[in-house]
């Protein structure tokens, strides 16, 4: 499954999606536990259009994703991550980026938050992130990492995205807004998912 360039081994993978900041992002994280790891991206690998994330739960939703990719030919990838919230039945949930309504609204949605959790005093929250390998052979490998809080009702911090602002990590005394990219790397859903599945892959590769 590897290429060779140059005499190198290359792991090459295609992530379900269009987004080069993620791809990359998820290309270093990756390439901390699995050397010379290459992310492609679906449009370079020719797979246009919406894959419909129709999944009840991220796991589900990750899966989809990972099969579509894995039609490449490549070992495909896919991700879905978003928030949970004890208090309010686990919502939004697989709805994160478009709690409010509109897709990406993230001040929209966290406004929405602090409102259903008013006089509420269980503000226990979870970052969820699903990741699934498919291989073009048809092997699929899922892991779930997540990361617990609590949602504060004033924003802190002036990193990240999405709910980060309202998400005070007490390990940290810190919101994750308050976090640099690495030491939120280090403790959040997406870490912890990327070093479950590089222990996976380690396993088989
Ligand atoms: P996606 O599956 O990574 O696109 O995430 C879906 C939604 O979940 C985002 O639009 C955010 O609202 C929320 N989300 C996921 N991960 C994070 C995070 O690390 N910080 C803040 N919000 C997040």
């Amino acid at each position: 499954m590897p290429n060779k360039t140059n005499g190198v081994e290359v792991m090459k993978f295609v992530l379900a999606s269009r987004n080069k900041k993620k791809i990359g992002e998820l290309e270093a994280l990756l390439g901390k536990f699995i050397p010379d790891v290459e992310i492609l991206s679906l449009d370079d690998v020719g797979i246009y259009g919406e894959i419909e994330e129709d999944g009840s739960t991220f796991l589900e939703n990750s899966l989809i994703k990972a099969r579509a990719a894995a039609k490449s030919g490549y070992i495909g990838i896919g991700d879905d991550s978003g928030l949970r919230v004890r208090a309010l039945d686990w919502a939004p949930g697989v709805y994160s980026a478009r709690y409010a309504g509109e897709h990406g609204n993230d001040s929209a949605n966290n406004k929405l938050l602090i409102e259903n959790l008013k006089g509420i005093s269980d503000r226990y929250a979870e970052f969820v992130c699903s990741l699934s390998v498919v291989f073009p052979d048809g092997r699929e490998i899922s892991v779930e990492g997540v990361a617990g809080g609590e949602i504060i009702d004033t924003p802190k911090g002036i990193g990240g995205f999405g709910y980060d602002p309202y998400f005070y990590y007490p390990p940290f005394d810190k919101t994750f807004s308050e976090l640099t990219a690495d030491e939120k790397n280090s403790i959040s859903h997406r870490g912890r998912a990327v070093e479950l599945m590089a222990a996976e892959l380690k396993k088989i590769l």
